[in-house]
C-alpha cells in the first residue's frame, strides 16, 4: 500500500472529491490542495454552502426537480406555460433544456427509464404522478423528451399508453441530424431516423 502524504481528514476529502463526475484521484488531489491552501476564501464558504444545501435541498413533489423549495422554482414560475409538460429522464436533462432556452414550459422528471434488465419498472419512476398531473386538467401537450436509447423509447411508448385516455397531445423530440452535423459521419440509425422525421422546408 502506498504511504499517505496527508492526514486522514485531507485524505478523506480527496477520496470524496474523487467520486465527483469528471474528477479522478489526480484532479481530486489538485482540487483538495487548492481548497486547503485557500482555507478562508474558498474552503470555508464552500463548506458553508454545502451545509446549507444539505439542509435545504429537496425533491419537488410536483415535478421531481431538485431545488431548495417545494414546489420548485420552475413550478412556481407563473410566466411559464403550464399547459405544456416536458417529460425528462433526469434533472440533468431538465437543466440542459433550460440552458438551451428551448421552451418556457413545465417539466416532469421521471427519475430514470424503464429497464426490465435492471429491474426498473413503472413504480420506480414518477409515471403515476405524471398521469395524475394530466388527469387534474389544464394540460394540452406532453412532450416526451427522453433519451434516444432503447430504454428511452420503451418508456416513451409506455407513457403514450398510459396517457391514451386523456385529451392531450403527446409529442416527442425529433431524432435526426445534429446542428452542424455532416451526413457522411452519421450512423445509419441516426440517418434513417432523420429521413423518417423529415419536415417541409
Ligand atoms: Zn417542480
Amino acid at each position: 500500500m502506498s504511504k499517505s502524504i496527508a492526514g486522514p481528514e485531507i485524505e478523506r476529502l480527496i477520496q470524496l472529491l474523487a467520486k465527483l463526475p469528471g474528477l479522478g484521484p489526480r484532479s481530486a488531489r489538485r482540487a483538495t490542495l487548492h481548497l486547503v491552501k485557500r482555507k478562508e476564501q474558498l474552503l470555508a464558504p464552500l463548506a458553508a454552502a454545502m451545509a446549507t444545501a444539505l439542509d435545504e435541498v429537496k425533491v419537488c413533489s410536483t415535478c421531481g426537480n431538485i431545488d431548495t423549495r417545494d414546489p420548485c422554482t420552475i413550478c412556481c414560475d407563473h410566466s411559464r406555460d403550464a399547459s405544456v409538460i416536458v417529460v425528462v429522464e433526469d434533472v440533468a436533462d431538465l437543466w440542459a433544456l433550460e440552458r438551451a432556452k428551448a421552451l418556457n414550459a413545465a417539466y416532469h422528471v421521471l427519475g430514470g427509464v424503464l429497464s426490465p434488465l435492471e429491474g426498473i419498472g413503472p413504480d420506480d419512476l414518477t409515471i403515476r404522478q405524471l398521469v395524475a398531473r394530466v388527469a387534474a386538467g389544464g394540460v394540452d401537450e406532453v412532450i416526451v423528451a427522453v433519451n434516444a436509447t432503447v430504454e428511452g423509447q420503451t418508456t416513451a411508448h409506455y407513457l403514450i399508453d398510459q396517457l391514451a385516455g386523456f385529451d392531450v397531445k403527446i409529442t416527442r423530440l425529433a431524432h435526426g441530424v445534429p446542428v452542424g452535423g455532416e451526413l457522411d459521419y452519421l450512423d445509419e440509425g441516426t440517418l434513417s431516423a432523420a429521413m423518417r422525421s423529415r419536415t417541409a422546408l
